[in-house]
């Protein structure tokens, strides 16, 4: 994977803190000086899940899976739905 340096301190030590699907953009938390650089272009879609349908950025749910009589309750165990900008759906 491609080093995405801070564009504030020019720090390599950036995490994912979130993205966007549409347009497609990624944001990257600098762990040296909390600057959150935005980052476009193709390297985006090699940093965050893709869908494996069409390839597109795909938004991530957690959602509680029901427990047997239909009724979700808080501390039930969470899947993770991603949804794709062309409403592709994927179960992680
Ligand atoms: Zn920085
Ligand atoms: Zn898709």
């Amino acid at each position: 994977m491609d080093e995405c340096p801070c564009g504030n301190c020019g720090s390599e030590r950036t995490r994912v803190s979130g993205w966007s699907v549409s347009p497609e953009m990624v944001y990257l938390e600098c762990a040296d000086c909390g600057h959150i650089t935005a980052v476009i272009g193709p390297s985006v879609r090699r940093m965050v899940p893709t869908c494996p349908t069409c390839g597109k950025l795909v938004r991530l749910e957690l959602v509680r899976v029901p427990a047997s009589d239909g009724f979700v309750r808080a501390g039930d165990p969470c899947v993770r739905r991603a949804t794709c900008e062309d409403g592709h759906v994927v179960w992680l």
